[in-house]
């Protein structure tokens, strides 16, 4: 399966200069393979760094979960009805781009011809291409497993945005001044639009996670500390929590379902679940 964005969703390829094309079809070929040449060989400026980085103690792209948590995502494909309330909850508490979300919504067809929607977040990978190939470690792992960024660091190279096979990323080329078109209907910004300059993308509502759990609750299972999207599903396809705990509902449907992981032979090890329409991809 793969994630093609939308007519009216952002174009990326066309929008590109010419070096970006050439870093796009070094990514097509294989972005996992394309990382490591890009940020250590003769087309990187960070080289030396990377190199150091490579050699030192310090942890590489693989998710480093050495806690009790690893927050992950259970996305069923054969409940969601492609009502894109997801993507406008995000949207909204977020406050993202509305002409480039963080969670988008694609129509796609299975093998027998029927449609579905297939709703896309970050992935949160535990082998993560971006993490891997960011030269200032301004996106990385927590230790719950969660990819996050740190905008202070970040420096706008875009490699993480070239690196990421499924286009969870977006680079924000302009200062903010447009109106959120969905606010306050859909919710109210919890955090700060980013700043021009850098790549974001969704954090499973992080700040909702972590000032949960300073108030004793239970992220997945209380509203407040659970990501936006997860709570305004109509029809509950989209189920969070922690994937270390067997007894979390994440885990059962793991359990209890056939799921699948988007481009899993990539071995990016997604903490996002699928479970797929009941009659096949
Ligand atoms: Fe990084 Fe993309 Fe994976 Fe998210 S989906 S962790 S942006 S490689
Ligand atoms: Fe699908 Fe739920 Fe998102 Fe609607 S809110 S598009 S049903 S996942």
């Amino acid at each position: 399966m793969t994630t093609q964005k939308k007519k009216n969703k952002k174009k990326v390829v066309v929008e590109l200069t010419r070096g970006d094309v050439l870093k796009v079809a070094v990514a097509a070929v294989g972005s996992i393979i394309a990382a490591p040449l890009l940020t250590t060989g003769p087309l990187s400026p960070f080289g030396q760094l990377k190199q150091q980085q490579l050699e030192g103690v310090e942890p590489s792209g693989h998710g480093a979960q050495t806690g009790e948590y690893h927050w992950g995502m259970v996305i069923n494909l054969d409940q969601c009805i492609g009502c894109e309330y997801c993507m406008r909850a995000c949207c909204a508490t977020n406050d993202v781009r509305a002409d480039d979300p963080w969670n988008v919504v694609l129509p796609e067809k299975t093998s027998g011809g029927a449609t579905f929607f297939l709703s896309r977040p970050c992935l949160h990978c535990q082998n993560a291409p971006c993490v891997e190939v960011c030269p200032v470690k301004a996106t990385y792992h927590r230790e719950d497993g969660l990819v996050v960024m740190d905008y202070d660091r970040c420096i706008g190279c875009r490699y993480c945005q070239v690196a990421c096979p499924y286009d969870a990323r977006q680079f924000n080329w302009e200062e903010r001044t447009d109106e959120n078109p969905y606010v306050p209907a859909w919710g109210d910004p919890e955090v700060e639009r980013r700043p021009r300059g850098v790549v974001e993308k969704c954090t499973f509502c992080i700040h909702r996670i972590d000032a949960g759990f300073e108030k004793g609750l239970i992220p997945g299972e209380d509203r407040d500390a659970t990501p936006a999207c997860v709570n305004i599903c109509p029809v509950g396809a989209r189920t969070f929590g922690n994937l270390k705990d067997p007894h979390s509902k994440v885990s059962q449907l793991i359990e209890s379902n056939p799921t699948l992981r988007l481009r899993d032979e990539l071995g990016t090890e997604t903490s996002v679940y699928y479970i797929p329409p009941k009659e096949g991809m």
